[in-house]
C-alpha cells in the first residue's frame, strides 16, 4: 500500500520555492498556447535540493506546488536510461529533422537530443535527491 503522493512528499518534508522565469530554449515551446514559466527549486532538509524549469498549463493559477513538481520531474525520470535513438521513437521525434542537410550527419544540438539529455541529467538529480526514498515516491508518484 503506497502512501498519497501529496502526503509522502510532506511526510518526506519536500518544499518548493517557486518564482516566475522564462523556460530555457528547448522547453519555450511549451507557452505556445499560454501557460506560465517557472523555475522551482525542491529542497528537503539542510544541503538537499533540486532546481528545475517547470511549464504550468493556463488552467492554473497557483504557483506550481512540490507534489506537482516533484511528480513531473518523477514521470521524466521513468523514462530516463534509453539510448537516443530508443528515446526519438518513444516520444514520436522526428529524427530527419536532427540532420544536417548540407552535411546529412547528426546535429550535435537539435531539440531532441538536448530534451533527451536533460531527462538523463535530472534523472540522476532526482535519485540523488531522493535517495533510498526514490522507489517509493516513482510509485506514489504513478497513482498521482
Ligand atoms: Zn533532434
Amino acid at each position: 500500500m503506497t502512501m498519497p503522493f501529496p502526503q509522502l512528499v510532506r511526510a518526506l518534508g519536500i518544499t518548493a520555492h517557486a518564482k516566475r522565469a522564462p523556460l530555457p530554449k528547448y522547453l519555450a515551446e511549451n507557452l505556445r498556447y499560454g501557460g506560465t514559466a517557472w523555475s522551482v527549486t525542491l529542497r528537503r532538509g539542510p544541503g538537499r535540493s533540486l532546481t528545475t524549469p517547470f511549464f504550468q498549463g493556463p488552467f492554473y493559477h497557483d504557483p506550481p506546488d512540490a507534489a506537482r513538481v516533484l511528480s513531473s520531474l518523477l514521470s521524466d525520470a521513468s523514462s530516463a536510461g534509453m539510448s537516443f535513438g530508443e528515446f526519438c521513437s518513444e516520444f514520436g521525434y522526428d529524427h530527419d529533422e536532427c540532420v544536417s542537410q548540407h552535411t546529412g550527419r547528426p546535429l550535435k544540438r537539435c531539440r531532441c537530443r538536448t530534451t533527451w539529455g536533460h531527462i538523463e541529467k535530472m534523472a540522476r538529480k532526482v535519485r540523488a535527491f531522493l535517495g533510498a526514498d526514490y522507489e517509493e515516491a516513482l510509485e506514489s508518484a504513478r497513482e498521482f
